[in-house]
């Protein structure tokens, strides 16, 4: 035990020499590296990017109905939640929620939280176009809200063009079959505070690594640093 300790040391101690014997020859033949392969003072940040998955959290456990449209509402009222959008549908006579997804303004739901519905995890109808092929076919998203008196919140915009972007990908939904309630009915659905045009080119991008400069200190494994349409802009800060 005593004679392994001792070789250990010696190796170590050793070790510790190996350095100084690399720098005599480099001593004796001027300065090593060469000027001209002088590395950079701070190396270059180091980028790491993520493979491109476009997620489908929602993804139902059960086939997929023949989607064609998406259809954009506002529930028209100051809150709300799926369960209470379900016992007024049902109030109506209907079997519940009349939409597939519904998308929280902090009254009820969170801001900018997304639901699914028990019609879209049956991949049933929906029960809010007022028109039938667009019942049959068209996914029906709601925000809670009033955008007719105010605007939907920046969480809620982000959040539906994530869903659109993610349900277009998915289905093969064309930009332009992401549509107001009120182009296939007479309503003013979902109010004149909603840009349906702002979300119907909505695509799921990659999650991309954009070129930085200077100095990065590590601060997390990735960081948001911006938006883009319908996604999210992340980066690894790495030294
Ligand atoms: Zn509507």
């Amino acid at each position: 035990m005593e004679s392994a300790r001792g070789c250990l040391l010696l190796l170590l101690s050793f070790a510790a020499v190996l350095p100084g014997c690399w720098q005599s020859p480099n001593a004796q033949y001027g300065a090593y590296p060469p000027a001209s392969l002088t590395p950079p003072s701070s190396p270059p940040p180091m980028i790491i990017q993520r493979p491109l998955v476009v997620q489908n959290p929602w993804k139902p456990s059960v086939p997929s109905r023949d989607w064609r449209h998406i259809v954009i509402h506002h529930s028209a009222s100051e809150g709300g939640s799926v369960e209470s959008i379900d016992k007024a549908h049902k109030g109506r006579g209907w079997d519940g929620v009349g939409y597939h997804f519904v998308i929280g303004n902090g009254d009820g739901m969170g801001d900018g939280e997304i639901e699914s519905t028990f019609r879209w995890r049956g991949q049933t109808h929906g029960a809010h176009a007022g028109n039938n092929e667009y019942n049959q076919h068209g996914i029906g998203i709601c925000l809670i809200g009033n955008f007719d008196e105010e605007y939907p919140s920046p969480a809620q915009m982000a959040a539906v063009k994530r869903l659109v972007a993610v349900l277009k990908h998915e289905y093969g939904v064309p930009s332009d079959e992401v549509i107001a309630h009120r182009d296939v009915k007479a309503t003013a659905c979902p109010g004149k505070h909603f840009s349906i045009a702002e979300i119907s080119q909505s695509v799921e991008l990659p999650l991309v690594s954009l070129p930085v400069s200077g100095q990065y200190q590590v601060v997390g494994a990735w960081q948001t640093v911006g938006t883009l349409p319908g996604m999210t802009v992340e980066r690894s800060l790495l030294r």
